[in-house]
């Protein structure tokens, strides 16, 4: 597509919007002059492309579409059907996953879809198998409560949200943490690493309906196929959620035991991170889960937003070139560049490096909370989110580390040595950040003050490297 075709779609797009509340045309505009702007290290974002984005913006925001293809609560549904199937099946070939479901609105409605299907699925109960079989007026007050008991007793055994995991993975205030009876892996404390021997005596211990793996924030891959045979050694579920690195599964960096495609029993994802899609969630799974999975809708969904799975089936269609294959490819080599920059310039990294997406700084060698960190850094244009390390002293709120992704800048077009002068520029600015005190005196975990001049020596070297590399090059509002 031309660019003034783009930059013209968008200007007059805008200028509609301008017609009811300038306001937040304006906003919009001011939101795309600050993504150019800033050097975005947040993990688990990137920027869709416009095909992508503008497939959100259409009519078939306007349609109710309850039910499943050809099997609608509502009429007039044939061009959604039409786009649900595409989405579906470019899921399917794309991940070589049987059954894809791609209703889902996020990766946290992903993860409740696909803990209601596997409970459905697995869970043998007299008063489920009468719901299934629909006959739903036959339940007495007492057999509802008995369902509740033994729904709300199952095993989710999870990886702890300080060791990377992710928050729908069990973590207390969740309503995981709450609907399972729920236990934690963490990862070895000395190197960081997942440690599969304990998970195994954790599962062997604890017995889990379903095992979870996947993260958000560990820095290394994960041998599915051994989570798979833990998964059976206690007979329990495996689903994985590859929210984060669904894109390097996409694009085959990660192959073979690293795929969790052909290991997990369900397989939950974003769209919107690595995959570099519209935000939304979708769930893989074998045969059997497949009309359990179907069922998201009623059992945790309301109405599809048929707008957004007409640019995830976009999305998905761009994933499959080579292109993002390559793309997928320079993620995780940029992640090694911006790694070996920070090590070679003496900072510390949990499980001292990386071979996925994505690095996890430890700023306590800088005498930083991760708190201090993230906002010095934001000072200097550096968008991060601060993030725990394993057993963080500091907490959940004030961590001790901060999380840096490649997706978002390797879609700009960055490359090695851009990702090396990130890394300078991170230790320039955490190395000239100290931290502040209380209004009483005493040391503070939030505030901090930033050397002189440094905000702006970093900003002037970000901004030469971002006009290199410019986001939505061509694209020019009027
Ligand atoms: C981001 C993320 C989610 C949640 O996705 P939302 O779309 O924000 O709901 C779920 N699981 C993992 C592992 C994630 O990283």
């Amino acid at each position: 597509m031309s660019d003034s075709l783009i930059s013209s779609a968008y200007s007059q797009a805008l200028e509609v919007i301008a017609s009811v509340e300038p306001r937040i045309a304006e906003a919009t505009r001011q939101e795309l002059a600050d993504q150019r702007g800033s050097l975005k290290l947040i993990a688990s974002e990137n920027y869709a492309s416009p095909a992508v984005l503008m497939t959100m913006g259409t009519w078939f925001s306007d349609k109710y579409a309850e039910g499943t293809v050809g099997h609608r609560f509502y009429a007039g549904c044939q061009n959604v059907d039409t786009v649900e199937s595409l989405a579906a099946e470019h899921a399917r070939e794309l991940f070589g996953a049987p059954y894809a479901y791609v209703q889902p609105h996020s990766g946290i409605d992903a993860n409740l879809v696909a803990f209601w299907s596997i409970l459905a699925n697995r869970v043998e109960s007299p008063y489920l198998q009468k719901l299934q079989a629909k006959n739903v007026n036959e339940l007495t007050e007492a057999d509802w409560e008995s369902l509740r008991h033994e729904l709300g007793n199952q095993r989710l055994l999870g990886m702890s949200l300080d060791a990377g995991g992710h928050l729908t993975h069990g973590f207390r205030p969740n309503i995981s943490g709450k609907m399972f009876h729920q236990q934690q892996y963490g990862t070895d404390p000395a190197t960081g690493l997942l440690d599969y021997d304990a998970v195994a005596a954790k599962a062997r211990e604890f017995k889990p309906l379903i095992l979870v793996a996947g993260y958000s924030a560990y820095p290394r891959r994960v041998d599915f196929a051994k989570m798979r045979e833990i998964a059976d050694e206690v007979g329990a579920v495996l689903m994985v959620d590859m929210a984060h690195f669904a894109g390097l599964v996409a694009g085959k960096v990660f192959t073979g035991d690293e795929n969790p495609v052909p290991h997990a029993h369900v397989v939950t994802t974003t769209t919107h991170k690595s995959l570099r899609g519209p935000r939304g969630g979708m769930v893989l799974a074998q045969e059997e889960f497949a009309a359990d999975v179907d069922r998201g809708c009623p059992m945790v969904l309301g109405g599809p937003l048929s707008h957004v799975m007409a640019a995830k089936a976009v999305a998905l269609a761009e994933a499959r070139t080579t292109e993002f294959q390559a793309y997928a490819q320079k993620v995780a080599d940029n992640a090694k560049s911006l790694a070996e920059g920070f090590l070679s310039r003496g900072a510390h990294l949990v499980t001292g490096g990386t071979d996925n997406h994505l690095v996890l700084l430890d700023v306590s060698s800088f005498g930083l909370t991760g708190r201090q960190a993230e906002s010095a850094l934001l000072d200097a244009g550096v968008v991060t989110n601060r993030n725990s390390v394993p057993a963080d002293p500091n907490g959940a709120w004030y961590t001790s580390g901060v999380r840096l992704g490649t997706p978002a800048l390797t879609t700009r077009g960055f490359g090695h040595d851009e990702f090396d002068t990130v890394a300078e520029l991170i230790v320039d600015v955490l190395s000239n950040t100290e931290a502040g005190t209380t209004k009483a005196g005493e040391p503070s975990k939030a505030s901090y003050v930033l050397g002189d001049g440094v905000a702006d020596r970093v900003t002037k070297r970000s901004a030469e490297m971002l006009d290199k590399h410019p986001l939505y090059p061509g694209l020019v509002l009027g």
